[in-house]
């Protein structure tokens, strides 16, 4: 995997979001070895079944949209109204996430993980995160 674009990166702690080497963003989550249940981010217990073996674990870049709502008040560097939600993956993991703003969102419909500007920073510098847009993942 690749360092995170060069614009000032809202990257979670402990390597939880990266890039591909095509640039694509990627999640990386947690496995328990002893359960198998899934989480993101990682956490250093199990939720399941308490067991502290819990290994990195690439999440799919494909979801659904569980249910989403617009935010009109945010830090002043923030580009508003942000939009934000729960994807469920489809290995069993709910996440909260930004996401890019469309009319095409929906709940119950298929979103994909991407790249976003999210705000600018008092140097003029581009906010960026993960987030997921609305559709499937464009090939
Ligand atoms: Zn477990």
């Amino acid at each position: 995997m690749n360092s995170p674009p060069q614009t000032r990166s809202m990257w979670l702690p402990g390597g939880a979001a990266s890039v591909d080497a095509q640039g694509r963003p990627v999640l990386v989550g947690g496995e328990c070895r002893a359960c198998h249940t899934r989480m993101f981010p990682k956490t250093t217990v199990c939720c399941a079944c308490m067991s502290e073996d819990v290994a990195d674990a690439p999440l799919p870049s494909e979801g659904t949209l569980y249910s989403f709502t617009q935010v009109h008040v945010g830090p002043a560097q923030w580009n508003k109204p942000l939009v934000v939600g729960y994807v469920d993956l489809p290995d069993g993991v709910r996440l909260f996430s930004h996401l890019r703003n469309s009319a095409a969102l929906a709940i119950g419909g298929p979103v994909h993980l991407t790249l976003g500007q999210v705000g600018t920073s008092a140097e003029g510098e581009a906010i960026t995160t993960f987030m997921f847009a609305a559709g499937e993942q464009p090939q």
